[in-house]
Formats: structure tokens, C-alpha cells, sequence
């Protein structure tokens, strides 16, 4: 659970669904050169094929390619059967946009329908969270990953 990840842009859906879960996922920047994403510090999740020598000596044991297409639900489901299930306390402890852990805010904003106690708030973003419909949906869906990790037999890297 200590893992960071490192997610290449087309995989972009998949970094956020682990952010809701709480892991550690740095999204590769769309401008963001490729030598210089994979000098950070990380586990890679990419679905390139296509890596010159000398990068993929720099990545060796710590990457996992994904056929294209791969839907975001299967990558997740590959991260959680291979690295852990995240305890649910840890679930949407992060920034959804920016990865910075979310804090409990100083001051609650005046949300109407809002249960104060769920509020939570990015430092970076200045970006308010609370659980409401959206995050019912998401629990939901994370779930249902959860599941799924849960049944299949574990696979290799
Ligand atoms: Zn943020």
C-alpha cells in the first residue's frame, strides 16, 4: 500500500479510480516527456509497447504493460490483486484532480444538503469533497472491483 504509482496518460481513468481508493497515483502530464516520467519514483502502469532500450533498462521489474483498449475497471482490478486492498478508511483520502491528500477543512463552506462531517478539502486545488450521490456511485463501483479482485486467482506481473 506504500506504492506509488506512475500512469501514463492514456490510462488516466484508471490513476483517478486508484486515487479514489486512496493510492498514491501521479498522472503523466500530456506534456510530460516520457524520460523524464520515468525517472519519478514508481510502479508504471502504461499501455505503450513501445520503449527504446535505454528507457526500458530504467523501468525493468517495475512496470506493467496493458494491451490497448484495456478498460480502466481491468487495470484496477490488476493493481488490487496485485499489490492489495486498500483498508476503507483510506478511500477518496485524496484529491481526485491532483493526488495531494485531503484534509479536514478549517472552516466547512455553507453547503446546503451537505453532511459537515463528510466534508473534506485539497490544500493544492482549494477544492471542497463531501459524500453525496456521486460518491454512493463510486463506493459502489469500487466495490464491485474489489469483488472482482477477490475472485479471480492472483496473476503475475
Ligand atoms: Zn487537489
Amino acid at each position: 500500500m506504500g506504492e506509488r504509482f506512475l500512469v501514463d496518460a492514456m490510462l488516466g481513468r484508471a490513476g483517478k479510480l486508484l486515487r479514489m481508493m486512496g493510492f498514491d497515483a501521479y498522472i503523466r502530464g500530456n506534456n510530460e516527456p516520457l524520460h523524464r516520467f520515468v525517472e519519478r519514483k514508481g510502479f508504471i502502469l502504461t499501455s505503450r509497447r513501445r520503449w527504446d532500450e535505454g528507457l526500458w533498462r530504467k523501468v525493468e521489474g517495475r512496470i506493467k504493460v496493458f494491451e490497448q483498449n484495456t478498460p480502466m475497471e481491468e487495470v484496477v482490478v490488476w493493481v488490487l490483486r496485485n499489490f492489495g486492498i486498500p483498508p476503507e478508511e483510506r478511500f477518496f483520502s485524496r484529491c481526485i484532480v491532483c493526488n495531494t491528500p485531503v484534509v479536514i477543512p478549517d472552516e466547512i463552506p455553507p453547503l446546503r444538503w451537505v453532511d459537515p462531517s463528510t466534508v473534506r478539502y485539497c490544500p493544492a486545488c482549494k477544492k471542497y469533497y463531501w459524500e453525496g450521490s456521486h460518491t454512493r456511485r463510486m463506493r459502489k463501483l469500487i466495490e464491485e472491483l474489489i469483488r472482482r479482485a477477490q475472485e479471480g486467482s492472483s496473476l503475475t506481473h
